[in-house]
């Protein structure tokens, strides 16, 4: 049996011809290496955008069924490409959309998550020595084709159509192709001496990818974890190994932080005088979650002369419909004031150590302090601490933290397979 590979590429590896007939040649040379090959593609650049944006020229409120149909089409159309562009290097091959690969979701429009794979006719494909490419982000409800819908997964999902078709095909390795060389210790463009990071566990990945890093959808890096897909995170345009993500044993190497993540898209409210009584927390939640409005770090200050303070985070999209809600809330429930700030930054660092060292805490305040950088909230998990500060700071504080943990030092040793277990 061939090794079986599953690649994803993504929209800017396929942003134009040249680029796609690039991307032919590479899934070639390892066709002619002797791999099976199961190719995930995303939309070609910025495509699934500007299908978003027609729709929003057209109508207010556009049909969630016809939502998922119009984008489904940025990723049909770059698999046929894909397709031709191997036909035209002598390579067999043949492209099939979500539905026609076997993918079934639930009935959720924008958002559909994978219920079942059904392999048989990728299966099929394989055997007859073809290259199956297919269409990512999306999948089909129902087995019949009379009462079968499209659907796609959510922004960035095929990735997880790639790792979701590795698990289901039990393949050999889960390569993302993409336009960086793997996982950074910062942000490369932000911090210049980012390091590359050899290994990765997934836990550390997922933080990263809430906190803002971008290179890897959240839920793809969750469901390589429960399947334990080691996923590998590598560049289209060259031939480093990049980055693999997979469970990491317990080294005492491992004691440290390992990156960081950095988030512009990020606003700070304020609810100043809110009542302190039992059940005002879900007064203030409820509505916002009913109306799909994410909150993130939640800071309710200690109370006095029977009111308090409570500050969270949105995504700054939703920022002047959470003020609105929440002024007709206010209303009701009786606060004096809304306030928001728009132009706030989150930066966090991530790594196993943190937990059992208190002092990686201080350290990261203390590098804030020396630039004169005020931190206005602060969060923080097992393996990540987070703060918010104001968005024209976040370069220099993401240098200064950098500097502080070392992260710019080559890591000593690989962790991972091999090393021992304490
Ligand atoms: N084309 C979709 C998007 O841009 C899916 C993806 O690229 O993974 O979100
Ligand atoms: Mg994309």
């Amino acid at each position: 049996m061939s090794r079986l590979i599953v690649q994803k590429y993504g929209g800017s590896s396929l942003a134009d011809a040249e680029r796609i007939r690039h991307v032919a040649g590479r899934i070639a040379r390892d066709r002619r290496e002797g791999a099976d090959l199961v190719v995930v593609v995303s939309a070609m650049g910025d495509t699934t955008d500007h299908l978003t944006e027609l729709a929003a020229a057209i109508t207010d409120e556009p049909d969630p069924r016809e939502m998922d149909s119009l984008l489904a089409t940025g990723e049909h159309m770059s698999g046929t490409l894909v397709t031709m562009a191997l036909h035209a290097q002598d390579i067999e091959a043949v492209s099939l959309t979500g539905p026609q690969a076997g993918i079934r979701t639930d009935t959720a429009h924008g958002r559909a998550r994978i219920a079942n794979i059904d392999p048989a006719r990728m299966r099929r494909e394989i055997e007859r020595g073809r290259v199956v490419i297919v269409a990512g982000f999306q999948g089909s409800t129902a087995e019949s084709y009379d009462t079968a819908e499209v659907t796609t997964l959510g922004r960035g999902g095929s990735d997880t159509t790639a790792v979701a078709l590795a698990a289901r095909l039990r393949a050999d390795a889960c390569e993302i192709y993409t336009d960086v060389e793997g996982i950074f210790t910062a942000d490369p463009r932000v911090v210049t001496d980012a390091q590359l990071i050899p290994t990765i566990g997934y836990e550390e990945m997922l933080e990263l990818a809430h906190q803002g890093a971008q290179v890897m959808q959240t839920r793809a890096v969750e469901l390589g974890w429960v399947n334990g897909v080691t996923i590998r995170v590598r560049s289209t345009f060259s031939d480093h190994p990049g980055t693999s993500i997979e469970e990491v044993r317990a080294v005492e190497l491992r004691d440290k932080v390992r990156a960081m993540a950095l988030d512009r898209k990020v606003a700070k409210v304020t609810i100043v005088g809110v009542p302190d009584r039992p059940g005002i927390a879900r007064s203030i939640f409820e509505p916002m979650a009913d109306q799909g409005l994410n909150v993130d770090m939640i800071v309710q200050n200690v109370g006095h002369d029977g009111s308090t303070d409570m500050s969270f985070t949105v995504e700054r999209t939703n920022v002047a419909r959470t003020e609105r809600l929440l002024q007709l809330l206010g209303k009701e429930l009786g606060w004096s004031e809304v306030q928001t700030d728009p132009e706030v930054a989150k930066v966090s660092i991530v790594g196993e150590g943190i937990h059992n060292h208190p002092g990686y805490a201080a350290q990261m305040f203390g590098a804030l302090a020396d630039e004169g950088i005020n931190i206005s909230m602060i969060s923080t998990s097992e393996i990540r601490i987070t703060c918010i500060i104001a968005e024209d700071q976040l370069d220099t504080a993401a240098k200064a933290i950098h500097r502080t943990f070392r992260l710019q030092e080559p890591e000593q040793v690989e962790a991972g397979e091999g090393a021992a277990a304490v």
